[in-house]
């Protein structure tokens, strides 16, 4: 557990490993490049996510799998999981282009597709009030951006930055706060948030919580940005989600 000066913490909750079949059952486009889908299966019976930027395993099996052994040895990519309930789980997934597997997944596969889930194994919970909030990070961090922003009481200092490529890219969010949307256009991905986070003086008022994720660029500059405005790292998240280059990047959890 992680204590901050103003005493709110991070505390790490493992959970049980499972591994869960669900078939893709809705797709809903919210942007031209981001799509919500809906995941379903009577195996999703107990999932648990108790951190906003928690991440799962999906799997992408390309055939029928018998078990979990076949369905571990499919490719895979780290989610957020977005909401969820006895039956189902919703995920949103930037698609950047026809590259990769999991955003043509989510952006094509059939209704009705298998899909496997891994996790999550751990989560990190805020535990106490943050005395301010600032959320900011690319598409593919908007999920756990949602999630956080559920977390700010009302009144409560804020600011919430969303890099995407261009305008008309904006989703609906529901914050306590105006969004504040940037576009990197033929910038390279994170730039326009670093540029952004760099001109603030501070991250959002008193005792803040952090998060920044975004593609993995963004964690040295990001990092350099939490000394510069007194946050303590051990209270804060600064992540790379993706890597521009690298399928399947792993990041350092
Ligand atoms: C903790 C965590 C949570 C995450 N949650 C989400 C989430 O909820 N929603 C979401 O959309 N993503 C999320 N991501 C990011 C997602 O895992 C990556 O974007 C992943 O690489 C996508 O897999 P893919 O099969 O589509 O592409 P890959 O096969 O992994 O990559 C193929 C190519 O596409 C590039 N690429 C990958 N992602 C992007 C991108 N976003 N924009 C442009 N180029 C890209 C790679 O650099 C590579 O060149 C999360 C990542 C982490 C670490």
């Amino acid at each position: 557990m992680s204590e901050s000066k103003s005493g709110f913490s991070i505390e790490r909750h493992g959970l049980d490993l499972r591994f869960r079949l669900a078939t893709l059952a809705e797709r809903e486009w919210l942007a031209p490049d981001f799509v919500r889908v809906r995941l379903r299966g009577e195996e999703l019976a107990g999932f648990q996510s108790l951190g906003a930027d928690d991440h799962m395993r999906l799997f992408f099996p390309d055939g029928p799998v018998g078990s979990v052994e076949e369905l571990r040895a499919s490719p895979s990519r780290e989610y957020t999981p977005l909401a969820w309930g006895e039956d189902w789980l919703d995920v949103e997934f930037a698609v950047h282009g026809d590259e990769g597997l999991a955003a043509p997944w989510a952006a094509g596969a059939p209704l009705g597709s298998q899909i496997g889930v891994g996790g999550p194994r751990g989560s990190a919970v805020i535990t106490g009030s943050p005395g301010s909030w600032l959320l900011a990070g690319d598409e593919t961090a908007i999920p756990a951006i949602r999630r956080f922003s559920h977390l700010i009481p009302d009144g409560t200092p804020a600011r919430i930055v969303i890099e995407t490529l261009s305008a008309g890219r904006e989703v609906d969010i529901d914050t306590p706060v105006d969004v504040e949307w940037l576009h990197r256009g033929d910038a390279p991905a994170g730039s326009a948030l670093i540029a952004f986070l760099a001109g603030m003086p501070d991250a959002a008022g008193p005792d803040p919580f952090v998060f920044i994720a975004a593609e993995q660029s963004v964690v040295k500059p990001g990092r350099a940005l939490l000394s510069h405005w007194g946050v303590d790292p051990a209270v804060a998240v600064v992540k790379g989600y993706w890597k521009r280059g690298e399928a399947e990047y792993h990041a350092p959890h």
